[in-house]
């Protein structure tokens, strides 16, 4: 799995900060801009996020290049509807020359599991190339592979679905590879805004579990991948 920090605003928590004063501020945005202090931008960032007063944290927004997920991993993500998203085509790029499988640790691990997992994808892509001979449009073709296929893809959010995003998909609940992918979003925007992104992650992380008896009885601790448990 690949997943790179693109492109942000560049200055994320100084134009949250900015948005947030201009409420109450007897001078433009852009004085407010070059003139607030680090320490007050800091301040304020961590009012708006803690009162939960979030649309001045609407933005920042940060871009990411997401590479070698499954389409079970992007079908998940594409739920999260406040981001814009750019996936590769299953009807405009051809698998002629196949098609790379992301295989679970799970499966993995077991070696005869591995080999009967590796044939199905192998098999997927051989009829994929007997339909495609057969003069079936890539489009239609594609319907034959499981959802291990590997995709690439280009999504945006802003910082306030990206806290969202990180309170579900960094949980343990959620299933292994989303809660990969989400722990190096975390790692990469936390080296950007740091105070923005200073307790973002699970719910646990500022409060009690909200997930009932799905509680995973083990608080998360900051680095923690464990693999998950979520329902998707
Ligand atoms: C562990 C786990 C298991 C899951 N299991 C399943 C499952 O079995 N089946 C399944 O179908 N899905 C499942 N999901 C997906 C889940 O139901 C959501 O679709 C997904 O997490 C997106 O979250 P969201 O809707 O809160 O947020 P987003 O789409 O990211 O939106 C952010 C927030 O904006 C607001 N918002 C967005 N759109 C609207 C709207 N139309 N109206 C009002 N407010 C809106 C809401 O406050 C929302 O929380 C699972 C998710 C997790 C984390």
């Amino acid at each position: 799995m690949r997943v790179d920090l693109l492109e942000h605003t560049p200055h994320p928590e100084r134009a949250i900060a900015t948005a947030a004063r201009i409420c109450y501020a007897p001078i433009g945005a852009e004085e407010l801009f070059e003139s607030l202090e680090e320490g007050e931008v800091h301040r304020m960032v961590r009012l708006v996020v803690g009162s939960g007063h979030l649309s001045a944290v609407e933005h920042a927004s940060f871009s990411f290049a997401i590479e070698g997920i499954s389409r079970v991993c992007s079908h998940q993500l594409v739920r999260h509807r406040l981001a814009s998203y750019n996936q590769q085509s299953q009807r405009y790029v051809k698998y002629d020359k196949g098609l790379p499988f992301i295989t679970p640790p799970s499966i993995e691990r077991v070696p005869e599991a591995k080999a009967k997992f590796e044939k199905l994808c192998q098999d997927s892509v051989d009829l994929y190339q007997e339909l495609r001979e057969l003069g079936i449009e890539a489009e239609d073709a594609r319907f034959i592979f499981p959802h291990a296929s590997e995709t690439k893809l280009v999504m945006t959010m802003n910082a306030r679905e990206l806290l969202h995003f990180f309170s579900l998909r960094c949980c343990d609940r959620a299933q292994w590879e989303i809660r990969a992918m989400a722990m190096r979003m975390l790692k990469q925007v936390q080296k950007i805004a740091p105070v923005l992104f200073e307790n973002a992650g699970p719910y646990c992380v500022r409060q009690p579990c909200p997930e009932g008896k799905f509680y995973c009885g083990k608080p998360w601790k900051k680095g923690n991948e464990a693999p998950g448990s979520g329902s998707e």
